[in-house]
């Protein structure tokens, strides 16, 4: 079967890892067999080759151009996926510092976040939405962050609750650290107020296997000396441009292809912006004008545009809803086993016409059901 006669991956809405665009899996298909530059499958090609430098290279330059930023932050691909990245930082950020660092505890993911990194340190949770069972995130008035912390670290979009920041947060004099996994590349952000972001590749950027961290060059200076093994020294994969070991070439192979789509297809991030705004709007907008069959999860102001959370009126029915919708050909709509009810995910992969689609289909369902 060929790409484009699969029409099944169009109306993929898993909230990870998550669609792809359909040019991009028209050109990993033909390089697992022979890609085109140097005649290999894309499965068999060195790490060590000029061919893959330039392929690292390039994935660098397209970022720091989609972001707007330069020489004074590292672009490094690793392995480990985000979660490595949540005791990595605490590891290497916090020697000598007497003040704890400020965390926000907004969702599921979060949490994951802190129970790594109370493994290593003491922290101070800011603010928490347990209590509310993360249905929104904080308000600027809830917020009192610490001048004294040595970072502050959360979570740009909450992937299982459907929650994203709109806005910037954080206090000006302490470096932003954030785990932006299921919201990097899908709209402009002011990258140069963030010390420390990072995003594995499986929700809007590739496969799993891959993990993009983007670090301000002074941050290198906080690293304990010898402490840390060698793999887990940011420095080590600075020094050798993400090639300290084998790296995962097929991934980064096809978040550079997703690179070049971002720039030359769509035209960058507020291109991007715009057509992601316009597929949650249409399923915010349906689920609003309802008569509650259907009911959205999270807080109006917070929610996110990348993964739109909802439940039935009538629980008991969300079985029947997942079955016939995996029917009609939608697929991924379950919601986390954390939390249940339906999540439809948004990444930039997924079109405006699916979500046409899919509410056209939540319409009749509706209306079958009524
Ligand atoms: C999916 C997700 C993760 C999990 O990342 P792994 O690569 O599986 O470790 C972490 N953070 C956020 C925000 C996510 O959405």
């Amino acid at each position: 079967m060929t790409v484009q006669s699969n029409p099944n991956n169009a109306r993929n809405f898993s909230g990870g890892p998550g669609a792809l665009p359909q040019t991009v899996l028209e050109q990993v298909q033909q390089a697992i067999v022979c890609e085109p530059d140097t005649g290999l499958s894309i499965l068999g090609i060195s790490h060590r080759s000029d061919w893959f430098a330039a392929v690292l290279a390039e994935v660098q330059t397209n970022i720091r151009q989609l972001l707007g930023i330069g020489a004074e932050y590292h672009v490094l691909m690793l392995q480990g996926g985000a979660t490595q990245q949540f005791s990595q930082i605490p590891m290497s950020f916090l020697a000598g510092q007497r003040q704890p660092p400020d965390y926000l505890c907004t969702g599921y993911w979060s949490r994951k976040v802190l129970g790594e990194a109370e493994r290593s340190a003491r922290l101070r949770v800011v603010w928490s939405g347990a209590a509310e069972n993360y249905r929104r995130l904080p308000r600027d008035e809830e917020l009192d962050f610490s001048a004294e912390a040595p970072y502050l670290h959360y979570v740009s979009n909450e992937t299982v609750e459907g929650l994203q920041f709109h806005r910037m947060i954080g206090h000006p004099a302490v470096p932003r650290f954030c785990d932006m996994s299921s919201d990097f590349l899908s709209r402009p952000i002011e990258a140069e107020r963030y010390a420390f972001m990072y995003a594995h590749a499986q929700k809007n950027l590739g496969p799993a296997g891959v993990t993009l961290v983007l670090l301000r060059d002074e941050l290198l200076q906080k690293i304990p000396e010898d402490t840390l093994p060698g793999w887990l020294d940011y420095r080590n994969q600075v020094h050798a441009h993400s090639n300290y070991n084998t790296p995962p070439v097929f991934a980064i192979y096809v978040v550079l292809l997703v690179t070049r789509w971002l720039l030359n297809d769509i035209g960058g991030l507020a291109a991007m912006d715009a057509i992601n705004r316009r597929k949650a709007e249409t399923l915010y907008r349906f689920l609003d004008e309802g008569d509650g069959f259907y009911q959205g999860r999270a807080a109006v102001a917070d929610r996110s545009l990348m993964n739109v959370t909802f439940t039935l009126r009538d629980p008991n029915r969300t079985a029947d809803f997942l079955a016939a919708a995996q029917r009609a050909g939608f697929y991924g709509l379950n919601g986390h086993r954390a939390i249940g009810g339906m999540r439809a995910s948004l990444y930039n992969g997924l079109t405006l016409p699916a979500v046409e689609g899919l509410v056209d289909f939540m319409h009749e369902y509706r209306r079958q059901a009524g």
